[in-house]
């Protein structure tokens, strides 16, 4: 049978709004040292703000085309340019057979052929297809940038940019903080996101540099958070969207936001019904002081 102080530690977690599947996600909370975040919606906002684009071409159909790729896609960045283009009055384009590619974007079909928005990765994939890709000179321009930066094209061509501000949730260095003052060792960041970007955040939120690692395929992300169980009890707090392999692959995947994508919730042995990451400093305090108890 369960141990009481495991009950009442599951109880007094719910309240708080963290739910574990069970005993054992309790248990092996309370025996984790390292922590592994996702970035984009887990430790920064999951309202980020469009603040700017660039394209060759008309903008109003720039933002039309890309609105209406990113009315399919469940992303942050997606939801983003969705209320931008509302915003602005600007009716998304209509978009069939729209798919995403996770950990790089989002591609479909308009009236006039392939249309594809998302990072320099799916830009790639996207010219391999065809011709050479042009690089733009306002991309080159954008390389040290701290945005996350929507490409869109259509075919092997890119008409533009769209620059995506990223901004730590109020409540995510108090958190971590927390985690730090309850002597965790290793906090760390795992970001399919570019480079200049994962490296703001990161001195924003007291990351030491060697512990941010940035532009992963979601692949990547579970190889960087296996390497990291080879030596600690690892814990993946995830967003949920791309992210269901990195939390099942952890000694525990914690999935943040009720929002949070239904696979990832399956995936995950902890919830974090809130997005606030003190929350999660709290349910580990528990889960140590009923794990102590028990012993
Ligand atoms: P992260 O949560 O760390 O950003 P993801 O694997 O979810 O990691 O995504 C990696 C990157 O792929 C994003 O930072 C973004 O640049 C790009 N991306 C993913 N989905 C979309 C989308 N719907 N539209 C545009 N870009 C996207
Ligand atoms: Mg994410």
């Amino acid at each position: 049978s369960v141990p009481a102080a495991i009950l009442s530690a599951l109880s007094a977690s719910a309240r708080g709004g963290v739910l574990f599947k069970g005993g054992v996600a309790l248990e092996t909370l309370a025996s984790v040292s390292t922590f592994a975040f996702d970035k984009t919606g887990t430790l920064t906002t999951g309202r980020q703000e469009l603040s700017g684009i660039h394209c060759t071409g008309d903008e109003t159909e720039f933002l039309a085309r890309l609105a209406g790729l990113e009315a399919h896609s469940e992303h942050p960045v997606a939801d983003a340019v969705r209320r931008a283009a509302s915003e602005r009055q600007v009716a998304p384009f209509e978009i069939r057979e729209a798919r995403a590619v996770p950990g790089e974007g989002i591609v479909g079909l308009d009236h006039q052929g392939v249309v594809w928005a998302g990072n320099e990765r799916l830009a790639n994939r996207m010219a391999r297809h065809s011709a050479p890709m042009d690089c733009p000179a306002f991309l080159a321009a954008l390389h040290d940038t701290p945005m996350t930066l929507i490409l869109m094209g259509r075919g092997a061509r890119i008409d533009g940019v769209a620059m995506v501000a990223d901004e730590p949730r109020a409540t995510t260095r108090p958190g971590l903080d927390a985690l730090r003052a309850r002597g965790v060792g290793h906090l760390a960041m795992v970001t399919g996101d570019r480079r200049a970007v994962a490296d703001r955040v990161g001195a924003e939120l007291g990351f030491s540099p060697d512990a941010i690692h940035a532009d992963l395929r979601p692949e990547d992300k579970v190889e960087i958070v296996a390497g990291l169980t080879e030596k600690t009890r690892v814990a993946f707090v995830g967003d949920g969207v791309n992210d269901a392999a990195a939390l099942a692959r952890a000694d525990v995947g914690i999935a943040m936001g009720v929002a949070g994508s239904e696979v990832a919730l399956q995936a995950a042995d902890v919830a974090l019904l809130s997005d606030d990451l003190r929350r999660l400093a709290a349910a580990h305090k528990l889960a140590q002081r009923a794990a102590r108890i028990i012993r």
